[in-house]
């Protein structure tokens, strides 16, 4: 049986609520996809600058480079300066272990509710690429004549030619998966940042040259910013220097219902290096310690380290019972207009992983544009009672099932033309309800 090391840091505020939370399923996971988790806690964050001055100890990263993977909570604290505890925990730990993709979904899951009017489920399916390791946040920079009136600070952002490249390649990657639309959005500010940007431009254009079959589109920061409330339909993979895809992905997070659904993953695509897995949101000290903070951001990022170690078909299962526990609406924090508390919301994620629905009806929707997503249609067994033998597509962030069917091309085709609805579990554990409708 493989297991996992992951390390894990909860941090501050509400970060070790939800990260409780998401470990509580990821242990179920395991349990459900027979893999096994080791997990080491590590207290760092803002406790341990109290009690050490600083936010982990020296050699941190040493600590951390033998693991799988990193799975973090959040970081802040009201006391400390934010760039004390940025700097001297999450942002070299994101620099230092060279994860310079910083991957954050902004989907409108089924049951949610946008701000924005008349905005269905999936209408927003946008993926934003931030640049992780240089950009404004590249901490060059510093004081002169401090304390006193001429005192002048000086901020440098760094571009070079192989951190944007490496990234914008990525995210052209990542448009080209069976499971996005081709199309990569870039977002600068050049005309009033002419260098460092104007040399993004410039490595985005040829960048493009070597994806022809996949659209582009250039927006100034504060065209994206408006066009992601505007026309936030429009997007698929938008790639943004480190500062603007920060401020984006709040804006993405807030347009598909909440902070506490926005997941992340800072990667370093070269595998040479543990990856970091954290919710976007921060350790909101306006909610710490009250049980109302929704966990599902810290389970969804959860979902996305799996989906990195390798293990595709329980990251889908995982996605699946989250998409579950939101259309069934009944274990719903305050910020998605429920009453449940974190730890609800855990346990119902895991009873949907599990299959035990308790009554609720599992109302299944399958994408209009289902022919494109093709390539992750495979068979497998039924999520619920691993028993009946179905098509299954593993497209994020559902996986949806349809079946019973036989192996056979004219039942895929079927499959693929077929819009369903109203599918619970297969054919052989929910009768009557897990065969195909017409519409
Ligand atoms: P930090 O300063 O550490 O980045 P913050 O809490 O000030 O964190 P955000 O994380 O952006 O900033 O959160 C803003 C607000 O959104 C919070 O104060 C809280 O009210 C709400 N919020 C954030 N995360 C969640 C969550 N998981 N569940 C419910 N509400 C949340």
């Amino acid at each position: 049986m493989t297991t996992y090391r992951i390390a894990v840091i909860p941090g501050d505020g509400i970060g070790p609520e939800v990260i409780d939370q998401g470990l509580h399923v990821l242990k179920g996971l395991g349990r459900r996809f027979d893999f096994g988790w080791k997990f080491r806690s590590l207290p760092w964050g803002s406790d341990y600058y109290f009690k050490h001055g600083r936010m982990m100890p020296e050699g941190g990263l040493e600590t951390l480079r033998p693991f799988d993977a990193i799975y973090f909570g959040a970081v802040g604290h009201p006391e400390i300066h934010d760039h004390v505890t940025l700097n001297n925990l999450l942002l070299p730990i994101r620099r230092g272990f060279d994860q310079y993709v910083c991957m954050r979904p902004g989907l409108l899951y089924p049951g949610v509710k946008s701000p924005l009017n008349g905005k269905k489920a999936r209408d927003i399916d946008m993926v934003v690429i931030r640049e992780n390791t240089e950009g404004e946040y590249a901490n060059v920079g510093g004081f002169h004549y401090e304390g006193t009136p001429q005192e002048m600070a000086a901020q440098t952002s760094v571009f070079t030619r192989h951190g944007c490249e490496r990234v914008i390649r990525f995210a052209f990657e990542l448009a080209r998966r069976s499971d996005r639309r081709r199309k990569v959005t870039s977002v600068t500010k050049s005309n009033a940042m002419g260098y460092g940007m104007v040399l993004w431009d410039r490595v985005f254009e040829e960048v493009s040259a070597e994806f022809p079959d996949v659209a582009t589109e250039s927006l100034l920061v504060d065209a994206a910013c408006m066009d992601f409330i505007r026309r936030p339909e429009d997007f698929d993979v938008v790639v943004a220097s480190n500062l603007f895809g920060d401020i984006l992905t709040d804006i993405a997070a807030m347009i598909t219902g909440s902070m506490g659904l926005a997941s992340s993953g800072n990667i370093d695509p070269e595998r040479r290096f543990p990856s970091m897995f954290e919710p976007v949101h921060g350790s909101a000290p306006d909610i710490t310690g009250e049980g109302l903070a929704n966990p599902l951001a810290a389970i969804l990022s959860g979902a996305m380290m799996v989906r990195h170690l390798g293990q595709e078909e329980a990251a889908d299962a995982l996605e699946a019972a989250v998409v579950q526990t939101l259309e069934a609406g009944d274990a719903l924090t305050p910020d998605l207009g429920g009453k449940a508390s974190t730890e609800e919301v855990g346990d119902a994620v895991l009873q949907a992983l599990n299959g035990r629905n308790n009554g609720v009806p599992r109302i299944w929707w399958v994408y209009e544009n289902l022919p494109r997503r093709r390539g992750r249609i495979h068979l497998a067994s039924c999520s619920f009672c691993n028993d009946g033998q179905g098509l299954h597509d593993s497209t994020a962030p559902t996986g949806r099932w349809y079946g019973p069917f036989t192996t056979t091309d004219a039942a895929i085709e079927q499959a693929l033309q077929t819009r369903a609805e109203d599918l619970g579990g297969c054919g052989v554990c929910q009768p009557g309800v897990g065969t195909l409708r017409t519409r």
